[in-house]
């Protein structure tokens, strides 16, 4: 969900592409990685964990040599953010060096069929299966374009990919599926990037690919195809927006880009987790069995600001539909308290950053005291993601804009997930279990055409912003969403009466 920048002509590639990785660097990232791969074959990889500034000191002053490169910059979503999991993935032989942006689904079952064929995994990523499923086809003679594609037609999930190969060092294979991602066309040199803003200092001329299309790329051409080779004819736009603009996708600030980016965050967040036919969801860092979830008598949410309101909505579902006594509180409450909790209390912790000082003060105090304990966090590796017992990554992707929107939905998103997981091993039926999927899977489309009506809506705010005073108002899991209203409102006081159920 984060930068890819790749390079190919007849300068030297690694100063382009990690000028242009620092163009995303706005975007948010916990890692960032280099490869370069010379014209007589030799194929290298750097990576670091933190920042670009973090890699560019350990490449020191002479950068490798080459004129193909690629340059990435990670958002974890499988496995910590540190140098094994950074991006380049290598295959075995180290022939290949493949980024990677999005979520690959049927990860798990392609490295068990990949590890019984001999190949060995360095990494705990979801990414390193593409590079080993290339690896299978390439190194028996297939061109890398063909290679990648067969790799991709046995891939469940999202992506942006770019892969290069030290069989064929002026080549960029990329491809794309969910995740964005265009060529930009130079004089004698070619660019992948997530981004345009990667690429503006060179060139104004791009191709988006669409899903499904793969691309192959090099200094004085490219071609597009789909997975099975067919040539796709594909228009050359000229981008017209400025820098600032395109970094914030053409939206006026980050935190409309963010409320606007909702349906594929929600979409994200249930990526791979529903199970229509057993009316239920699958966590994969969820720690805890089923037997074990049984046993919970009592749930504690505790967070604080915008995640203690996704939690009171956490409430609701969970005795609405698990029928299981639940409580919110503060976690700076809480933390301080001497709250009665025990080895039959499940405590959730809800953190966008999975840093929130007092949500994990809190969590530890759970602990100590024989709880078992969860966190709903966004960023993985985080130190609340590290300590809990078990989680669920909310995967909404970096949020930039200081007040949370999409955070916030994605993370009553993952709490109905857990709500149903939970429902349907007490009080829910299979039918009623499904019923809940379906309506989870349609979320991300009436979302659509709510913020279809971002024109109305922003008449509306024009007029309520001259207000001195709003109030909110709300009852059941509206009082919840009033609160947030409130909170996010320059004139208003966050402030809440419980009204009595
Ligand atoms: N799922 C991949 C990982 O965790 C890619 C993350 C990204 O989009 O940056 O490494």
């Amino acid at each position: 969900m984060c930068g890819i920048v790749g390079y190919t002509g007849k300068r030297s590639a690694a100063p382009v592409v990690l000028e242009g990785l620092k163009r995303l660097e706005y975007r948010g990232y916990d890692s960032a990685g280099l490869a370069v791969v010379s014209g007589d074959g030799e194929l290298q990889i750097f990576r670091a964990p933190g920042k670009i500034a973090v890699l560019e000191r350990e490449l020191g002053s002479k950068l490798p040599e080459g004129t193909t490169a690629l340059a990435h910059t990670r958002w974890a979503t499988h496995g910590v953010p540190n140098t094994v999991n950074a991006h380049p993935h290598a295959d075995c032989g180290g022939t290949i060096a493949l980024v990677h942006n999005g979520i690959i689904e049927n990860a798990g079952a392609l490295r068990q069929a990949l590890s019984k064929r001999g190949h060995v995994f360095r990494s705990q990523t979801d990414t390193e299966v593409l590079s080993h499923l290339i690896e299978e086809t390439h190194t028996k003679g297939a061109r890398l374009v063909d290679a990648t594609a067969e790799a991709l037609r046995q891939v469940e999930g999202t992506y942006g990919i770019a892969v290069i190969s030290s069989r064929e060092p002026d080549t960029i294979v990329a491809a794309r599926r969910g995740s964005p991602l265009l060529v930009a066309i130079g004089n004698g040199e070619n660019f992948v990037a997530s981004d345009a803003s990667a690429v503006l200092a060179h060139t104004r001329s791009v191709v988006y690919l669409d899903d499904g299309d793969i691309a192959e790329v090099r200094p004085a051409d490219y071609r597009i195809m789909d997975l099975a080779a067919a040539e796709k004819e594909k228009q050359i736009m000229q981008v017209e927006w400025d820098l600032a603009t395109i970094e914030r996708g053409g939206f006026a600030h980050f935190m409309l880009k963010e409320i606007m980016e909702q349906p594929e965050s929600i979409r994200n967040t249930m990526r791979g987790r529903l199970l229509e036919e057993e009316g239920t969801v699958r966590f994969g860092g969820l720690n805890i069995s089923d037997e074990e979830l049984l046993k919970v008598q009592r749930i504690v949410i505790t967070a604080c600001g915008t995640s203690w309101h996704s939690g009171l909505i956490g409430e609701y579902m969970m005795e609405e539909l698990a029928r299981i006594p639940t409580e919110v509180e503060y976690a700076s409450e809480f933390r301080y308290r001497n709250p009665i909790v025990d080895e039959r209390t499940l405590v959730i912790g809800i953190s966008q950053s999975g840093e929130t000082a007092d949500t994990l003060a809190a969590l530890r105090e759970a602990k100590r005291r024989g709880a078992r304990t969860l966190g709903l966090v966004n960023v993985v590796g985080s130190t609340i993601a590290r300590e809990v017992d078990g989680g669920i990554y909310l995967h909404a992707g970096p949020e930039i804009g200081v007040a949370s929107t999409k955070a916030f939905t994605s993370q009553i998103v993952a709490l109905a997930l857990l709500t149903l997981k939970m429902g349907r091993l007490r009080a829910l039926s299979i039918l009623q279990g499904r019923e809940v999927v379906r309506a989870l899977a349609k979320l991300p489309d009436l979302v659509t055409r709510v913020l279809a009506k971002a024109s109305q809506i922003e008449q509306l705010a024009d007029r309520l912003i001259r207000a001195q005073n709003v109030l909110y108002l709300g009852r059941g899991y509206n009082f919840p969403v009033a609160l947030e209203g409130a909170l996010k409102s320059p004139t208003s006081t966050p402030r809440g009466i419980r009204l009595p159920r």
